[in-house]
């Protein structure tokens, strides 16, 4: 895409500023705005123009990017009286990188179309560290033609970018994949207790099922990094997997489709927000299941 372009950023956070920086590291002229003035004046400091309102922004941008906390949100900030929809030229491209549900999506993109409006689904996996390294998976629910469109802007923000299909699919594939996360997290969660309770040390699970069938991506970025080092800092937040899960029971039920390992895992997430977890990485669910049988796992060799 042309770089005299201009793309306005809306939502700051901890995935929309490194994204919106990295846009400007490579050049692109980027309009921000977000309800916390602090991050706006953060990224003015670094090249963007400050807005006062997500509308202001769209006045002015070709294409607008919005990653915020969840589909609510979303549907104030584009229809809202003072949104996107009523604030931005006919031929504007909106690409929502915020996590939401598929029919959440197409609801904007219905109300879209009639001004002129495309209205992509964007969102993405790799976490903060992904953002700021602009090496984030992005899946992308557009037409083609908008997708090839949008593309060099993506190409920026994402290293493995998939163009999935029709709008709403990309949100579809994201709630699929925190679906097994989240799922997998949990299963690992309980068998490590009894493993533990077994008498075995969590240093020869690792090693042993690393290389077994009961293996998973969890074991591999979750073990280690965080629940054998007993920190659980950064990473991935459980109040965010928590969502997710929701989302795809919310997906489940709008098609008639039974979730029950999904609707078990929410519970298991939600106990663990219960106790004071939810800003944690995910993987402190751990010490849900290590208060309630007293086995000690976390900080484990
Ligand atoms: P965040 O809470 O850090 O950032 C959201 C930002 O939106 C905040 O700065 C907030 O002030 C701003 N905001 C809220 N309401 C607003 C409004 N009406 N107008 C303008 N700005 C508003 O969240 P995040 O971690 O950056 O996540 C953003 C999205 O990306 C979420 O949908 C999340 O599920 C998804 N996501 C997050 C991660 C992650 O690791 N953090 C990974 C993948 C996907």
């Amino acid at each position: 895409m042309n770089k005299s372009k201009k793309i306005g950023f809306i939502g700051l956070g901890a995935m929309g500023k490194p994204m919106a920086l990295n846009l400007l590291k490579a050049g692109y002229s980027v309009l921000a705005f977000d309800i916390n003035q602090n991050m706006v004046d953060e990224i003015a400091k670094q090249g963007a123009v400050p807005c006062t309102s997500s509308g202001e922004v769209a006045v002015a941008a070709d294409v607008m990017i919005t990653s915020l906390p969840n589909a609510g949100i979303v549907e104030v900030v584009m229809v809202g009286s003072e949104g996107i929809f009523s604030q931005c030229k006919a031929g504007t491209t909106i690409i929502d990188m915020s996590s939401v549900s598929p029919s959440s999506t197409l609801k904007m993109a219905a109300l879209a179309k009639p001004l002129g409006i495309d209205y992509v689904d964007a969102p993405v996996s790799g976490g903060t560290k992904g953002a700021e390294a602009g090496t984030l998976t992005i899946m992308v629910g557009a037409d083609d033609a908008v997708f090839e469109q949008i593309k060099p802007i993506l190409e920026v923000i994402g290293s493995d970018i998939y163009h999935v299909g029709a709008t709403g699919t990309g949100d579809a594939v994201k709630i699929v994949n925190n679906l097994m996360l989240g799922c997998n997290m949990a299963i690992l969660a309980e068998a490590l207790i009894l493993g533990v309770k077994c008498g075995l040390k969590v240093e020869t699970m690792q090693q042993i099922i690393s290389k077994s069938s009961g293996r998973s991506y969890v074991m591999d970025a979750k073990l280690e990094k965080f629940i054998m080092k007993d920190s659980f800092e950064g990473g991935f937040a459980m109040d965010l997997q928590h969502k997710d899960l929701g989302l795809a029971l919310e997906a489940g039920k709008e098609n008639n489709i039974p979730l029950p390992m999904t609707a078990l895992a929410t519970q298991i997430f939600e106990s663990g927000k219960a106790s004071g977890l939810g800003r944690e990485d995910m993987s402190a669910i751990i010490k849900v299941w290590e208060k309630i049988t007293n086995v000690k796992v976390t900080g484990g060799e």
